[in-house]
């Protein structure tokens, strides 16, 4: 523990509180006087005294008399402000930001460094659990085992059967790469040798998802880009049968759908959020509101279905191309050195070449106007985020950390970001905060768990200089990361705080 948590001890020890009966605190964890700023904690005015014992909340509330047991850490918040910690519910945690998996072994070092820093960059920005919408039991598990990382939760990826994601893998390692693949009758006959179709029928595919500790699933509708067009994509049934299985194990599922063809798909087929923005419109030509936008939204809305935007996944492929975003001073906190080091080289800056193949990326940026790439797709995703949210749409928080080979989605600091573009769309910070905490929390069913300051609730905490309810610029004053009731120096989870220690962790795992 820190030297000046020993200060404050020895001066309660001395003041104690002479008035009135006393209450033995039993508690690992007091943070006294403090503003608490959770949704339905209705004294937001007040200050507070949060109590935590073998890492939950114990007590919110008033303490009138009290007798500080000497063990107890207290932190005296006067003046400060205590938030839920974060959730970040679009994130890829086995993929390094610029770096893909074949490349890793030559430059071994340098990634395990990353492995190292990346869980610690996420709760440096206050995300305290995290949400893999394409995963495996075994990544999250070595994910959890680390000492200092935020809870990771996953989905298991139910695309359909050769479609987008699993048709940019190799086969036959796709098969095993994304083991929870929808099986399309239709396509019988390409079905690969050795794997039995009733394994990846909706209800089977729901139940291994379940049995294997995913909360959630995640499915596609994507016709490809680039080289990829005309992928398969799964029929209304398919997606009915997936959401239906998946409601009856309390899972909820997310549709990867970002143009307005995947969306008008998918708001009838039960499914429950959009993990994507709407960039894409049938008309190219426009990116002002229009009727037939409007009537998809207002659907979407009438069925309940939440809205994840991440819009950085836009701003990380023109940012990949601005010449001055490695020596944005942010970075230094989230990545380690040696990989900002390894960006700067030939075989770093590989997939920022890859976009240049495409000749309007290419005249753009030599033109010098990278700042316009993507500006159509980012008018449009940030109109369909007002019109959602002035329409009482329901939001999730998710940054889709890193969403392409791109380095400029960097882990933590993405999600901070994506909070700006939020802000920027017309979101509240209401709206923000909530999306961010009980609202990520209900939705993926572990709000028991998590997303308010309460009584039981694992203590995931955040100790904040401002109120973010008042600007978003107070997610950058937090002071401690509180992650099951330990107190972390936010300083000390900053890549640029000193010695960071190698790993030996090498395990690779793809999305
Ligand atoms: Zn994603």
């Amino acid at each position: 523990m820190r030297k000046y948590q020993v200060l404050v001890l020895a001066f309660f020890a001395v003041q104690g509180c002479s008035h009135g009966p006393t209450t033995e605190i039993d508690a690992d964890l007091w943070i006294r006087d403090v503003a608490v700023v959770s949704v339905g904690h209705d004294r937001q005015a007040d200050t507070s005294d949060v109590l935590v014992r073998d890492g939950r909340i114990v007590f919110v509330g008033k303490l009138t008399a009290h007798r500080v047991k000497a063990t107890t850490t207290v932190i005296d918040g006067t003046h400060q402000f205590l938030i839920p910690g974060l959730i970040d519910s679009h994130t890829h945690l086995s993929d390094i930001p610029g770096l893909v998996g074949e490349d890793e072994p030559s430059v071994a070092a340098i990634a395990s460094e990353a492995r190292t820093q990346i869980p610690r960059s996420y709760l440096y920005h206050g995300f305290t659990t995290v949400i893999d919408l394409n995963s495996r039991p075994q990544a999250i598990d070595d994910w959890n085992a680390q000492s200092v990382r935020p809870q990771a939760y996953f989905c298991g990826g139910s695309p359909v059967f050769d479609g987008y994601p699993m048709s940019f893998m190799p086969k036959p390692a796709r098969y095993q790469m994304m083991p929870y693949f929808l099986y399309d009758e239709t396509r019988s006959a390409e079905f690969p040798e050795g794997i039995d179709p009733r394994h990846h029928t909706p209800s089977a595919v729901v139940e291994r998802i379940h049995d294997d500790g995913g909360i959630c699933v995640k499915t596609h509708y994507e016709r490809g880009f680039g080289e990829r067009r005309d992928l398969p994509i799964p029929s209304a049934d398919l997606i009915r049968a997936l959401a239906d299985s998946a409601h009856a194990r309390g899972m909820p599922v997310l549709m990867h759908a970002n143009s307005e063809a995947a969306q008008s798909f998918a708001i009838a087929t039960g499914i429950d959020a959009f993990a994507h923005g709407m960039w894409t419109w049938n008309d190219r030509s426009v990116t002002a509101m229009h009727t037939e936008i409007e009537r998809i939204v207002d659907t979407t809305i009438e069925n309940g279905i939440s809205l994840q935007p991440t819009i950085q996944v836009l701003y990380g492929e023109r940012d990949i191309q601005n010449p001055e975003y490695l020596d944005d001073p942010r970075l230094a906190h989230v990545l380690p050195a040696s990989l900002l080091a390894w960006y700067r080289t030939e075989a770093g800056q590989w997939w920022r070449q890859q976009m240049l193949q495409n000749p309007f990326v290419a005249q753009l940026v030599k033109e010098g106007h990278w700042d316009e790439l993507d500006a159509e797709p980012i008018a449009r995703v940030s109109n369909v985020l007002r019109y959602f949210t002035n329409h009482g749409g329901a939001l999730l928080f998710g940054s889709d950390t890193p969403s392409s080979p791109t380095f400029a989605n960097p882990p933590g600091l993405n999600g901070r970001i994506e909070m700006d573009r939020w802000i920027a769309a017309g979101v509240s910070p209401l709206q923000l905060f909530t999306a961010a905490t009980i609202g990520n929390a209900r939705f993926f069913g572990i709000d028991t768990e998590i997303g308010t300051i309460e009584t039981g609730k694992r203590a995931d905490l955040l100790l904040l200089g401002d109120n973010p309810l008042l600007n978003v610029a107070a997610y950058d004053t937090i002071e401690y990361v509180i992650l099951g009731g330990e107190v972390l120096d936010r300083s000390d989870l900053s890549a640029d705080s000193g010695a960071v220690h190698l790993s030996s962790r090498t395990n690779v795992l793809t999305q």
